[in-house]
């Protein structure tokens, strides 16, 4: 997939093309990364054999009043922590080309834009379906960047903890007991507006006209608080079993950080672990080679 801007769609096209034909990523996923894990992938060919890239276009102006484009710039960014532009990216993709059908597998995006918090790419760990890769264009010449993001899409998180991923910690914890309390909160008031409702029906013969929609939006909000737990708890879950952590820049592995792409080569046997756990539970079953 190419992320590319209506008004530079054919120029950023072009130069995507050329990246993705030079950078043989299949081999080096396969020989020389996720051969490691045994994890064998496989990407999308057209009839001619080359590796066909689908454009989405993002129009910068309707993305600039959205929050997710600063034209000055001619970067993506984030409207605030929560809105973030890969949500932004993953709509899109969805909207065009998973109408009908969803793929199951990981969607690769790559764009020649950059970010405002200079990532080389942003994927998630959390909910276990996310499977979107956005390679950014400081990173997509860099094949290690695409098995850093896909190391992060099958459940790996970063083999250090900077002070971010210790803020974003505490406050998903946080988060938790809040929604806890809402939690409980809106179902004593469901409570309530029932007991309620038994009165006015013992009193007057029938029911309150509107009762059935009340109960329900209670138990809508009540449903929606307990996604968004599970979601904070999810994310708690993935640093906990990412359990071995490092100096940042002080390992060959692919999930460290690095300036100049040359020192990411492993995974580690844990890792390896997370990863096919990941797979299994996404794909339902695996594969077993016989030798
Ligand atoms: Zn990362």
């Amino acid at each position: 997939m190419a992320l590319v801007r209506k008004n530079n769609k054919d120029a950023e096209l072009a130069q995507l093309q050329q990246v993705v034909d030079k950078l043989n990523l299949e081999e080096y996923l396969n020989t020389q990364s996720l051969n490691q894990v045994l994890i064998q992938c496989n990407i999308e060919r057209d009839k001619n054999n080359n590796i066909p890239l689908h454009p989405l276009v993002l129009n910068t102006e309707t993305w600039q009043k959205a929050g997710y484009y600063d034209p000055i710039k001619g970067i993506l960014k984030n409207k605030t922590d929560e809105e973030m532009y890969y949500d932004r990216v993953l709509e899109l993709y969805k909207h065009v080309y998973e109408k009908n059908k969803p793929f199951k597998g990981i969607v690769v995006c790559i764009t020649t834009l950059k970010s405002d918090d200079e990532e080389g790419g942003e994927s998630k760990t959390v909910p276990l379906d996310s499977r979107l890769a956005i390679i950014l264009g400081s990173n997509i010449e860099a094949p290690d960047s695409y098995a850093h993001e896909i190391g992060h899409l099958l459940g790996l998180e970063h083999i250090y903890r900077s002070k971010e991923d210790l803020e974003d910690l505490q406050e998903k914890r946080q988060k938790i007991i809040e929604l806890n309390n809402k939690i409980g909160i809106n179902k004593e008031r469901q409570k309530k507006y029932i007991d309620d409702c038994d009165k006015y029906k013992a009193k007057n013969g029938y029911d309150c006209p509107e009762r059935k929609e009340v109960v329900k939006k209670f138990d809508n909000e009540i449903d929606n608080q307990k996604i968004e737990s599970k979601l904070c708890l999810n994310v708690i879950q993935v640093y906990k079993e990412n359990k071995y952590c490092f100096g940042k820049e002080s390992t060959i592995n692919f999930m460290d950080y690095t300036k100049d792409h040359t020192n990411r080569h492993l995974f580690c046997k844990w890792q390896w672990e997370l990863m096919q756990r990941d797979i299994v539970k996404y794909y339902g079953k695996v594969q077993k080679v016989e030798i």
